[in-house]
C-alpha cells in the first residue's frame, strides 16, 4: 500500500509536474479536455484489476457481477445520451472503436471513402500508414476553396468508385457536416455510411450540433475530447449491426476491456446528460467563435494571419499562416513560450512540408471546462493574436496568460 509518491517518486514527479503545467497554462489543443476528479476516481479504481472477457451476463471469467453493473450503467446512459438502439464501451480508443467498426460493415480490400488527412480528416479514414490505408481501397474527397466539404465532389466519387463505406467526420474541421446529404448519396451508391463523431460528440450530447445517430448506420467517438471523459472509445449503432460489431470488437480486436475505464466512461456520460455540461459546451462554442472573430480583424489579418472558412460552428479555430511569415511550428513555440498550447496544423494545399504546416488548429473545449466565459475568451483571442504579430512581447502576453490562469483555477483540490 504504499503511495506513488514513496514507491516511485521519479515517476510521481512526472506526474506532478503535468498537474502543474495544466494549471499555470492555458490548454488549446482541440482534443484535449479535463476530466472531472470523478472520472479519474473511477478510473484509478480496483475495477483495473478485473478481467472481463465478454460483454455483461456472458462472461469468460468468474467475478463479473460488479464490473458487469458499471459496463451495463455505461451503455444504458450513452444510449439514452445520442438516442442509440446498440452501444459498446468497450474501445480503448478512437483508434480502436473506428478499426472495429470498420473490419464489421467491411472487409480488406473494399473501397472507403473519406475526407483527405490533409483537408481535415483522421488517420484511420484511409491514411496510408494507418490500417485503414493499408488493407482498403481508399478515395479520398476534399474542402473546396471556400474550405467547406465539397459534397458535389463526395456524390461524384461515390457514384464513380461505389465505396462500401462512406466516412463522414473529422480531427480538423471547423463546420458542422451534412449528415442528411451523406446519407442520401450512401443510399444511393448502397455504401453504409459511417460518422466519426470524436471531435464534436459534446456539442451532439448538448444538443448544439446535429446528431449523426439519426442518418448514420454506425458512429464512433472518442470519450476524451469534447464529451469531458476518459481516454476511450465508443460504438453506436443500429440493433441489426450489434451482433457484427460486438465480435468485432471482442474477439476480434480486443481482449480484456478496460473495465476501470469503462466505468469512468458511465460517470462521464452522467456528467454530459446535465444542464450544466450544456452550458459548458455552449461556452465552448461561444469562445471558438469569438477567436475566429477576433483574429479576421484588420490589424491580424494584415500580417497574413486567417481563419479557415472564414469562422467556425464548433469547438475549434483553425488559423491559416500560408500568407504569413510566421510557419504552423513558429506560431506553435511562440504561443508555447507566452504559456497557451496548441498544434500546428496543415491546411488544404499547404505549401509547406508536413512537420511544419501553414496553420494552427486551436480548440475552447479544456478552457470552457475550467471555467471561461465571454470575457475570458475575448482576452484569449486578444493575446493569441498579439502574439501572432511581429515584434510581440513574450514577458508581458505570459502575465496576462497567467493571470487568466489563477482566475480559473483547475484542480484546486490536486496537490
Ligand atoms: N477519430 C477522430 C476524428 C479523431 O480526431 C481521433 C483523435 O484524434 C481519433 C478518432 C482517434 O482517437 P484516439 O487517439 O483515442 O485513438
Amino acid at each position: 500500500n504504499t503511495p506513488l509518491h514513496e514507491l516511485d517518486p521519479d515517476v510521481a514527479a512526472a506526474v506532478d509536474a503535468e498537474l502543474r503545467r495544466q494549471q499555470s497554462t492555458l490548454e488549446m489543443i482541440a482534443s484535449e479536455n479535463f476530466a472531472p476528479v470523478a472520472v479519474m476516481e473511477a478510473q484509478g479504481s480496483v475495477l483495473t484489476n478485473k478481467y472481463a472477457e465478454g460483454y455483461p451476463g456472458r462472461r469468460y471469467y468468474g467475478g463479473c457481477e460488479h464490473v458487469d453493473v458499471a459496463e451495463q450503467i455505461a451503455i444504458d446512459r450513452v444510449k439514452d445520451l445520442f438516442g442509440a438502439e446498440y452501444a459498446n464501451v468497450q474501445p480503448h480508443s478512437g483508434a480502436s472503436a473506428n478499426q472495429a467498426a470498420l473490419f464489421a460493415i467491411a472487409q480488406p480490400g473494399d473501397t472507403i471513402l473519406g475526407l483527405d488527412l490533409a483537408h481535415g480528416g483522421h488517420l484511420t479514414h484511409g491514411m496510408r500508414l494507418n490500417f485503414s490505408g493499408k488493407q482498403f481501397n481508399v478515395v479520398a474527397y476534399h474542402v473546396d476553396e471556400a474550405g467547406l466539404v465539397d459534397m458535389a465532389e463526395v456524390e461524384r466519387l461515390a457514384k464513380e468508385n461505389h465505396p462500401k463505406v462512406i466516412i463522414a467526420g473529422w480531427s480538423a474541421y471547423p463546420r458542422q457536416l451534412d449528415f442528411a446529404e451523406f446519407r442520401r448519396i450512401a443510399d444511393e451508391v448502397g455504401a453504409y455510411l459511417w460518422v466519426d463523431m470524436a471531435h464534436f460528440a459534446g456539442l451532439v450530447a448538448a444538443g448544439l450540433h446535429p446528431n449523426p445517430v439519426e442518418y448514420a448506420d454506425v458512429v464512433t467517438s472518442t470519450t476524451h475530447k469534447t464529451l469531458g471523459g476518459p481516454r476511450g472509445g465508443i460504438i453506436l449503432a443500429k440493433k441489426e449491426f450489434a451482433k457484427k460489431l460486438n465480435s468485432s470488437v471482442f474477439p476480434g480486436f480486443q481482449g480484456g476491456p478496460l473495465e476501470h475505464v469503462i466505468a469512468a466512461k458511465a460517470v462521464s456520460f452522467k456528467v454530459a446528460a446535465s444542464e450544466e455540461f450544456k452550458e459548458r459546451q455552449q461556452r465552448t462554442v461561444d469562445g471558438a467563435r469569438i477567436l475566429a472573430e477576433r483574429l479576421v480583424r484588420d490589424d491580424v489579418t494584415q500580417y497574413g494571419v486567417s481563419v479557415l472558412s472564414g469562422g467556425t460552428d464548433v469547438h475549434l479555430v483553425l488559423v491559416d499562416l500560408r500568407d504569413s511569415e510566421l510557419d504552423g511550428q513558429q506560431a506553435e513555440d511562440r504561443l508555447h513560450e507566452v504559456g497557451i498550447t496548441v498544434n500546428r496544423n496543415a491546411v488544404p494545399n499547404d505549401p509547406r512540408p508536413p512537420m511544419v504546416t501553414s496553420g494552427l488548429r486551436i480548440g475552447t473545449p479544456a478552457l470552457a471546462t475550467r471555467g471561461f466565459g465571454t470575457e475570458d475568451f475575448t482576452e484569449v483571442a486578444d493575446i493569441i493574436a498579439e502574439t501572432l504579430k511581429p515584434g510581440f512581447d513574450a514577458e508581458a502576453l505570459k502575465a496576462r496568460v497567467t493571470a487568466l490562469a489563477d482566475k480559473h483555477p483547475l484542480y484546486p483540490g490536486l496537490k
